[in-house]
This record gives C-alpha cells, structure tokens and sequence, in this order.
C-alpha cells in the first residue's frame, strides 16, 4: 500500500493522473476540489458556503477540508493507498493530513511535486471541460473527445461542462494562492525526505510513466 501526494500548481495535470493512477492500480483518489463542487453541486449548506471562495480563485478554510479528508480516510477500508490531488495546500493542512495517517496506522510515502511553467498554465485551464456523467477530463487542444459532443469514456452526449473558475482573473488568483500558501510544502516534504519530481509538460502517458516509475 502506497500513499501519494500529487503536489502542483492548477493545471499542472494533478486530476488527469490522480484519476488515471487510481483507475490502474486500485488507489482511492482524494480530491477536495472534486469534493467541494460536489458539494456546490448538492446545494448542500457546506456548497452554499464555499461557492463565491471558489469561484474567485481563494482557498477555503482549512478547517472545512481538513474536516473532509478526515471522514473520508476514517471511512475507507481496504484499499491500496490515497492518491490525494489538490490536498493538503497549505501548512496546516500537511500537518493535519500527516496526524490523520498516524491515527490510522498509515504512513505518506511519496508527495510528487509536478512542476509546469506559468504560461502554460494558463493554456491549459482556459481550454479544459469534462464530462458531467463520469468526469472524464478534456481539453479543447490537446485531449478532444474523438467524436464531437460524445464522451470517449462513457458515451454521453452533450454533457460536457466547463469548471466556474477556470477563467484567466480566477487562475491569476489561484497561482498566486498556490506561490503563497502551497509552495512552501515542497521545502517541508522535500525535509521530510518525501519528495519527487517529476516534469509536468510532457504528454499525459509520458507523466504517467514518469508517476508510476517513482511510485510501483
Ligand atoms: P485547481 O488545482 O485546478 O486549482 P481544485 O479542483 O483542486 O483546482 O480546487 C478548486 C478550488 O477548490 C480551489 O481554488 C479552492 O477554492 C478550493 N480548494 C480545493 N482544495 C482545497 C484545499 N485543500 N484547501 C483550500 N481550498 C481548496
Ligand atoms: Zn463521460
């Protein structure tokens, strides 16, 4: 059992091989972004209360996802390990994530740091859409669906979406969010002894391999 850190800047890939890694090897993929629109999604009150955070581009409280990964890794048995993907982002939540693993007699084994350059980033979060049926992610350049308007994965038609924040003056915010209060995690994994890199521009399988050769 092995579990990962995916650790980058928005659109550095985290979600594309969280996902992908989790559908291969069996790990549970723990996404607080996912969560958190699903939440949106459910209008439920904790949706309610961070939908204008998240559509700015600002980081929720630590409070309220450090609260969501601890149900979920208190509630899954049984699996092959966490790929957790835009958690932790800031300090506290990286020691908070470390205590949870301790409770449970886990250990972090790898946090992979995926670096991109800035311009890039932004080409491709403008360009990104999904699947709304089963979350299949795309991007308007470099990952078309081979038929148009039809899900390669699940055959939907017409359920592609694209994400609130996913436009220039909230990634502006995002990167700035992640430069100030998720950077500093790479020094503290890197002290920790836990930390890889790996070239975030390559295609989809090349980081993947890259992923795999660090984590198997
Ligand atoms: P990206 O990595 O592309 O910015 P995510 O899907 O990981 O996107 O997160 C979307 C938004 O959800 C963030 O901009 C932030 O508002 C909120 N969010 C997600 N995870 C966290 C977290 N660990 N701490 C604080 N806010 C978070
Ligand atoms: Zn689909």
């Amino acid at each position: 059992m092995k579990n990962i850190i995916l650790l980058g800047p928005p659109g550095a890939g985290k979600g594309t091989q969280a996902r992908s890694l989790s559908d291969k090897y069996g790990f549970v993929q723990l996404s607080t972004g996912d969560m958190l629109r699903e939440a949106k999604k459910d209008k439920s009150k904790l949706g309610l209360k961070v939908s204008n955070i998240m559509a700015k581009g600002e980081l929720v409280t630590d409070e309220i996802v450090i609260d969501l990964i601890k149900k979920k890794i208190i509630n899954t048995t049984n699996n092959k390990g966490f790929i957790f993907d835009g958690f932790p982002r800031t300090l506290a939540q990286a020691d908070a994530l470390g205590n949870l693993l301790n409770k449970v007699n886990q250990v972090l084994d790898y946090v992979i740091e995926m670096y991109v350059d800035d311009d890039k980033l932004v080409q491709r979060i403008t360009g990104r859409f999904s699947c709304s049926s089963c979350g299949e992610l795309y991007h308007k350049i470099t990952k078309i669906p081979k038929k148009t308007g039809i899900c390669d994965v699940c055959g939907s038609i017409d359920k592609f979406k694209f994400r609130q924040d996913d436009n220039e003056d909230s990634l502006k915010t995002r990167l700035l969010a992640y430069y100030r209060d998720t950077s500093p995690l790479i020094g503290y994994y890197y002290a920790l002894k836990k930390l890889k890199k790996v070239n975030g521009l390559g295609s989809i399988n090349e980081i993947q391999d890259a992923i795999r050769n660090i984590i198997i």
